[in-house]
């Protein structure tokens, strides 16, 4: 299952949130309440690049997770750059 990255924006006070879930699943606003709000947008998060200290680690998410991303670690880089060409590499 992927992990996908919501964007909402609420029909009733016009305010705008994120959330992560395992889909693009409607949400609730936080600011007023208002149910059933559905995504205007969405990235897909399965995987990505975190900074640790001077180090760049490259993470995925696999299929099993599905309340969480459960996140397994696939490589530690020095640089952004070199993190982006592993992910290129194996896409
Ligand atoms: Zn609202």
């Amino acid at each position: 299952m992927a992990w996908f990255l919501n964007f909402y924006k609420c029909d009733r006070c016009k305010r705008r949130w994120t959330d992560e879930w395992s889909c693009m699943c409607d949400d609730e606003c936080p600011h007023c309440g208002r149910r059933d709000m559905t995504p205007y947008n969405s990235e897909e998060l399965t995987t990505l690049i975190e900074q640790e200290g001077n180090e760049f680690i490259v993470l995925w998410s696999p299929e099993t997770a599905e309340h969480d991303p459960d996140y397994r670690e696939l490589g530690r880089f020095p640089t952004r750059e070199k993190a982006l060409e592993f992910l290129s590499a194996d896409g």
